[in-house]
C-alpha cells in the first residue's frame, strides 16, 4: 500500500501544530489502509524540528535542508516535496490549508497529474477514501472520493486534535538540487502583520457569544455588558463573523484567534473543535449553554444549564452590583 506522506511546517524552529494534526489524519488514514505515514521537514537548521516530528509523530520524517529553504518559496519549496515524492513514492499527501498550502499543494498535485481537495475539515476511510469539506459557507458538507493518484489534499488548522503521540520515528536526510537560478522571486524580508481592532490575544478576560445569541443587536444588549462590568474584551464564535455581526478581529479559534485569559466565558457556543482549540489554554472557563450535553462543557471549570438571556443579564447585574455600580 503507497505511504501517506505528510508536509510539515516549520515555524520559529518548530514544527507547526497544524502539522501534527495532519500527522492525525494520516495515522487514521493508515490504520484503515495499512499503509505507512512519511513526513517531510524542509528548511535550514531545521534538523530538531525534524527529530521532534520523528519522536511524537513516528514514522520515516525526510529532512531537506538548504541555504535556500531558509526561507518559503514555491521553486525551492516544491523541488523539495518532488524529491519526498520520489524517495516515498505516496498515494495521498496531506498540506495545511495555511499560505505556504495554498500555494503549493495545487501546483505539486498539477506537477504530478493527481487528484486535488482542498480545504477539508475531515476524512473518511471504510474501503474508499472520502475528503469533506464545506461548502456554501459552512451550510453544506460536500463528500469527495478522488479518482487520480496520488490524492493531494489540505486540510484546515484545527480541523482535528494534533497527534500527541510518542512513536518513536526516524529522520533521513534528504538531497535536494536547488540552485538560484530556480528561484523565480528573490527573498526580501517578512513584514509582521499589525493587528487591527480588538487584540484579543491581550484580553485578560473575554466574554464570547455565539449563534445561540440568535441576532446581531444581542452583541450591546448582551455580552458587551458583561465584559465592560467585567473589564474585559467581547469575543465571538465564527458563525456570529460569517453572519456579519461582528468584525473577524473578534473570532475566535482555529481561523481566528488563540486567546488564554485569565476567564473566558462562553454564551451561547457549542463548543466546536474549531472554537475550542482557540480558548481551550484559558486559565478559567465558564459555559453557559442551555444544551446540557453541548460539547463546551467538557472544556469548562464551570457550566450553567439554562438560557443565557436570563443568566448573562443576571451575572453582569451581580458584578455592577458588587462593584457598587448598580
Ligand atoms: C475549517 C474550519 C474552521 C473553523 N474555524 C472556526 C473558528 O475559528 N472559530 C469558531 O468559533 N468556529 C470555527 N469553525 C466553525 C465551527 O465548526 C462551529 O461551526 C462553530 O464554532 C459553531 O459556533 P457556535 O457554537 O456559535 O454555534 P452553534 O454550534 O450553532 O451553537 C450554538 C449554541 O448555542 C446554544 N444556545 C442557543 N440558544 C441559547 C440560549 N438562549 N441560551 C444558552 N445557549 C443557547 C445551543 O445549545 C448551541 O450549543 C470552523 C469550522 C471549520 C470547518
Amino acid at each position: 500500500m503507497a505511504s501517506i506522506l505528510v508536509i510539515a511546517e516549520v515555524q520559529n524552529g518548530k514544527v507547526r501544530e497544524s502539522s501534527y494534526e495532519l500527522v492525525s489524519f494520516a495515522r487514521r488514514i493508515a490504520k484503515a489502509q495499512g499503509s505507512e505515514v512519511r513526513s517531510l521537514v524542509a528548511g535550514k537548521g531545521a534538523s530538531a524540528a525534524a527529530e521532534e516530528l520523528a519522536k511524537k509523530g513516528g514514522g520515516e520524517v525526510y529532512l531537506a535542508e538548504h541555504d535556500l529553504l531558509a526561507h518559503y518559496s514555491v521553486d525551492a519549496f516544491g523541488k523539495a516535496v518532488r524529491a519526498a515524492v520520489a524517495a516515498a513514492s505516496p498515494g495521498i499527501l496531506l498540506f495545511s490549508h495555511t499560505p505556504i498550502g495554498w500555494d503549493l499543494a495545487p501546483r505539486i498535485a498539477a506537477a504530478l497529474d493527481g487528484a486535488f481537495v482542498s480545504d477539508c475539515f475531515n476524512v473518511e476511510e471504510s474501503g474508499k477514501l472520502v475528503f469533506l469539506r464545506r461548502v456554501f459557507n459552512g451550510k453544506l458538507d460536500a463528500r469527495f472520493v478522488p479518482s487520480a493518484s496520488p490524492v493531494v489534499a489540505t486540510f484546515q488548522p484545527g480541523a482535528t486534535s494534533p497527534f500527541e503521540g510518542a512513536l518513536d520515528g526516524k529522520v533521513t536526510p534528504l538531497q535536494v538540487a536547488i540552485s538560484p537560478q530556480d528561484l523565480r522571486a528573490k527573498f526580501i524580508e517578512v513584514r509582521t502583520a499589525q493587528k487591527q481592532g480588538v487584540d484579543l490575544s491581550k484580553a485578560e478576560i473575554i466574554v464570547s457569544g455565539g449563534r445561540g445569541l440568535g441576532a446581531p443587536e444581542k452583541f450591546p444588549e448582551v455580552i458587551q455588558p458583561l465584559a465592560d462590568a467585567l473589564g474585559g474584551a467581547m469575543g465571538a464564535s465564527r458563525p456570529v463573523v460569517d453572519a456579519g455581526w461582528l468584525p473577524h478581529a473578534y473570532q475566535v479559534g482555529s481561523s481566528g484567534q488563540t486567546v488564554t485569559p485569565k476567564l473566558y466565558i462562553a454564551a451561547g457556543i457549542s463548543g466546536a473543535i474549531q472554537h475550542l482549540v482557540g480558548m481551550k489554554n484559558s486559565n478559567f472557563i465558564v459555559a453557559i449553554n442551555k444544551d446540557a450535553d453541548a460539547p463546551i462543557f467538557e472544556v469548562a471549570n464551570l457550566g450553567v444549564v439554562g438560557d443565557l438571556f436570563e443568566i448573562v443579564p443576571a451575572l453582569t447585574k451581580a458584578v455592577n452590583q458588587a462593584k457598587g455600580k448598580a
